[in-house]
């Protein structure tokens, strides 16, 4: 199966619906020659832009979107830009110190990219929702901040005085994650790579790739020729034929107050935090902004799908799935407040649910940035100059890194995947997280 317009919804997101019309920019027409050619504009593809024309002004730069840039999971998500890479833990806080400190490092490079309004330090909250759990997690906090991250314990009176999230019995305070516009910072990554000769395409889909000395990108309307590939197609990469074993679609359903004021705010319980995860394997997050207002995801086996087949969009009727986020985020914050906004996303899982940044084994000049699941925002656009570093062969920065070249565990074909999938989420749908 090739990709189709139909492989793509339009995005309903909060950080679309409360902003102005977009002017994206023209699809491809006609025949191009590129020296790397981009598939994918969320994160991932524009990092990847961004680190090719500034380290090599040289080079002919071009990214092709199906959609519009952020239109995938980097313009639906829970907003919240965390530490850390999802699914890898550790006991050696030395190990734990130097993936923080490379994690820290993409979120300072957002903040200092973000346009006026987009980005907020405001640190985020990992709640524990159990005794046990939550002492396990303050020696675990202690320890980490004995070796140097400045992670900070808070007991449940003061996680109280931050957010009043029912049965936390304690958190793990990151103040240097916060939240993102990931739409409104997109936008203004667009108009810096196309100041610096970036060819943005958007409404273009890929619908067939040819590898080679020369890659060949194809086109509805056009055709591109590159030297050099990169792969940032998340959830849709194995309809382009590539990780087809490797990458699984799963949907997620979240939902969105728009912006709130201070004394809407005040009410829910919620203080001067950006947003809280939990310690449930079916994770429940929120996050607070000013575009957005009160964004909330996940807490429930509903509340993600993934569907028969893998299809890219979400198919059938997802009231159900999004009825069970609501009355999961009641249940957190004692009463549901309106929402306004409703949405799906599809994220890329893979099977050990840890991203890998890398070239193709026998295809150097394929490059591939994936799998960034619930957890990407950080290491999505930190992803493009680590492609970089692959390209001018200077990789040791990246060495022993959980994400650097992660080989992908195979996940079984239909049905077996589809029945697997059940059988996971129904037998951990309500077990505690791995403990880092
Ligand atoms: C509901 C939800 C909540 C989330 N919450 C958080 C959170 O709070 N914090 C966090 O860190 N992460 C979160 N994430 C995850 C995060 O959004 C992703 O990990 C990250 O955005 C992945 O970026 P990406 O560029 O790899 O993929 P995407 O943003 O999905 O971009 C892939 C792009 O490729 C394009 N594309 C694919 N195939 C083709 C083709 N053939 N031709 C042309 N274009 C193509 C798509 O249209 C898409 O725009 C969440 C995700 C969802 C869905």
């Amino acid at each position: 199966m090739q990709p189709r317009p139909e492989h793509f919804d339009d995005n309903g997101s909060a950080w679309v619906q409360g902003k102005a019309t977009d002017t994206p920019c023209a699809p491809l027409q006609g025949e191009r020659e590129l020296d790397v050619a981009i598939i994918g504009g969320g994160f991932a593809g524009v990092s990847a832009a961004r680190a090719f024309s500034a380290r090599h002004p040289e080079l002919g730069v071009g990214l092709l979107e199906a959609k519009s840039l952020g239109n995938g999971a980097s313009g639906r998500n829970g907003g919240m830009v965390l530490n850390w890479v999802n699914g890898h833990s550790s006991k050696d806080p030395e190990e734990l110190k130097r993936v923080f400190e490379v994690t820290r490092g993409a979120i300072d490079g957002i903040a200092a990219r973000a346009p006026e309004g987009a980005f907020a330090r405001s640190g985020c909250l990992e709640v524990y929702t159990s005794a046990q759990r939550a002492e396990k997690a303050e020696a675990a906090a202690q320890r980490l901040a004995a070796a140097g991250v400045p992670v900070q314990w808070l007991d449940r009176q003061a996680l109280g005085e931050r957010l009043a999230v029912a049965g936390g019995q304690g958190a793990i305070f990151d103040p240097t994650a916060g939240t993102l516009d990931g739409v409104a910072y997109l936008r203004a990554e667009r108009a810096a790579l196309l100041e610096r000769g970036v060819q943005v395409f958007e409404g273009t889909v890929v619908t067939r790739v040819e590898t080679g000395e020369r890659v060949v990108l194809h086109t509805p309307e056009g055709r591109v020729r590159a030297r050099t590939l990169v792969l940032a197609t998340n959830a849709w990469t194995p309809l382009l034929g590539f990780f087809r074993d490797g990458i699984l679609p799963l949907h997620s359903h979240a939902v969105a107050t728009g912006p709130l004021d201070e004394a809407a705010r005040a009410g829910l319980g919620w203080g001067e935090v950006g947003g809280f995860s939990d310690d449930l394997d079916r994770i429940s997050y929120a996050s607070m902004s000013a575009s957005a207002g009160l964004v909330f995801g996940g807490g429930s086996n509903a509340s993600y799908a993934y569907q028969y087949g893998g299809p890219t969009v979400f198919q059938g009727d997802r009231s159900p799935g999004l009825a069970a986020v609501e009355r999961r985020l009641g249940a957190y914050l004692g009463g549901a407040p309106p929402i306004r906004h409703r949405w799906t996303g599809t994220l890329g899982v893979t099977l050990s649910r840890v991203c890998t940044v890398g070239a193709l084994a026998g295809q150097p000049n394929v490059l591939y940035a994936l799998g960034f699941s619930g957890h990407g925002i950080a290491l999505a656009n930190l992803s493009g100059e680590v492609l970089v570093d692959i390209y001018d062969s200077e990789t040791a920065r990246w060495h022993g890194l959980p994400f650097f070249q992660q080989r992908l565990l195979p996940i079984p074909p239909e049905p077996l995947r589809w029945l697997g999938y059940q059988a996971f989420t129904r037998l951990t749908g309500k077990s505690p997280r791995r403990s880092m």
